[in-house]
């Protein structure tokens, strides 16, 4: 039997063989790995356009994996894209030095995020996730930090550990033990790490009862994006933000996902929580490596007064706040989101209706523009859910038969599909039936 994608994806192969010559992996980041599911090797990329993705062997797709995430509004949007070319033609890139722009896109944040009230640039994710953490203990005095299991907030030192540890190893349920995620951290830094179930309140509760005075902050994706999507609870995120405030506990939302997406203000202007610090990334660049965080005036003035440095040589460089400040406009138009959330719904209840008549358990979990499959015939609530229940396997069959038919997204079933402002009705009817194909064949 010739597998249908060795055959199409001859020259992605071939490029891979050259690449792993020089590159450990063949690839630049670990989403993009062989172990990542991208077996035997990945698509190597010719260009997107909008909501399509051609590939160097000539294939195109309807691209679901948007650059996981930052490609809101698709490939190569003409305003972002001119932005960026007209700054670097005109004026430059990295001057040490700050440029009127930066209040500009400053404004454009704080007017969007309901709970920001002042706001700095990084670059990644990673690095202002960092910032977040390092201000919310410098605020408060105290060393600890409660994450969730089965979510990922960047590959610091501090925070790389238990997105998807074996749960065998991985210590009781209501209270997992630090699992890095891989080796080269050193010792020491996971006493500093309260690790949660998500999804819990009563748990949640009853830490902060006990430990809460050492703790300096919660961080918590306000949708599980790192394990699959999973939606909070009813009145989760409520409780979180009740009990932080009983605590002296900062919130810190990891908007690095939802931030942009789920709206201009984020998931948190969604379920109408306002925590204390928020990041935010992928979204806000429209394809740029630009991040930031921001949130109370109370805590980010310990950046004003110089107590808690932020520095890069490369934050709010021209190229990122030019992209930022582009797509944020584009984001803004009116009607844009509502234009999203339509699209977005007609895949979603497309997919589930498909799903709710399959012949195997399945459904369709999502919110705004981002969506992904559970194979499982249990709710999945958290990720030790999500290890007991979800099925791999069918996953991976599903994936193959949605690229085989043209319709891109990330080979693992903790990732997600992406929609942009690009992406068509259709191509969610182009979507739905390859769907509808792939999935009479999964039993
Ligand atoms: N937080 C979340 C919720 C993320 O999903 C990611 C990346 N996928 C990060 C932080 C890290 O962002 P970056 O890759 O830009 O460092």
């Amino acid at each position: 039997v010739i597998d249908p994608y060795l055959s199409r994806t001859s020259s992605s192969a071939a490029l891979f063989d050259i690449a792993c010559e020089h590159i450990p992996g063949g690839v630049n980041s670990t989403a993009r790995a062989t172990w990542s599911g991208w077996s035997p090797h990945p698509l190597f990329v010719e260009q997107g356009r909008g909501s399509r993705l051609t590939d160097v062997d000539g294939n195109t797709y309807i691209d679901y994996l948007l650059g996981l995430g930052p490609m809101i509004l698709g490939h190569r949007p003409p305003a972002v894209t001119r932005a960026v070319v007209d700054f670097i033609e005109r004026r430059g890139t990295v001057f040490a030095l700050p440029t009127a722009d930066e209040a500009v896109l400053a404004a454009k944040i704080v007017a969007a995020v309901p709970s920001v009230e002042q706001v700095r640039l990084a670059n990644t994710g990673t690095e202002a996730v960092l910032y977040a953490t390092r201000l919310a203990r410098a605020f408060t005095g105290r060393s600890k930090i409660i994450r969730f299991e089965g979510m990922y907030h960047g590959f610091s030192d501090g925070m790389y550990w238990s997105k998807h540890p074996s749960i065998a190893t991985a210590g009781p349920d209501a209270r997992p033990v630090p699992v890095p995620q891989g080796p080269g951290l050193p010792s020491g830094v996971e006493r500093n790490l309260i690790i949660l179930p998500w999804n819990d309140a009563d748990i949640l509760a009853d830490v902060l009862a006990r430990e809460g005075d050492d703790i300096a902050a919660i961080i918590t994706e306000p949708v599980m994006c790192n394990t699959g999507c999973i939606l909070p609870q009813p009145g989760y995120l409520e409780a979180m933000r009740a009990l932080t405030e009983k605590h002296g506990v900062l919130l810190i939302f990891d908007e690095v996902i939802t931030g942009f997406r789920l709206g201009l203000g984020g998931a948190q202007a969604r379920f109408g929580i306002r925590p204390d610090l928020s990041v935010f990334a992928k979204g806000l660049g429209g394809g740029f490596p630009v991040a930031a965080v921001g949130g109370r005036r109370a805590v980010m003035d310990l950046v004003a007064r110089g107590k808690v440095s932020m520095a890069g040589t490369y934050t709010a460089n021209g190229i990122a706040v030019a992209a930022a400040n582009a797509a944020l406009d584009e984001l803004a138009r009116p009607g844009t989101y509502e234009r999203l959330e339509a699209v977005s719904t007609c895949l979603r209840d497309g997919l589930s209706a498909i799903f709710a008549k399959a012949a195997i358990p399945a459904y369709v979990e999502g919110i705004g523009a981002l969506l992904q499959v559970w194979f499982s015939d249990t709710p999945i609530r958290n990720y030790r859910d999500a290890e007991r229940h979800a099925d791999q396997d069918i996953f991976r069959r599903w994936w193959e038969g949605m690229l085989a038919r043209g319709v891109l997204f990330h080979p693992g079933a903790y990732e997600n599909l992406f929609i942009s402002t690009a992406h068509s009705f259709e191509d969610v009817e182009a979507t739905l039936a390859a769907a509808n194909d792939v999935v009479s064949r999964l039993a």
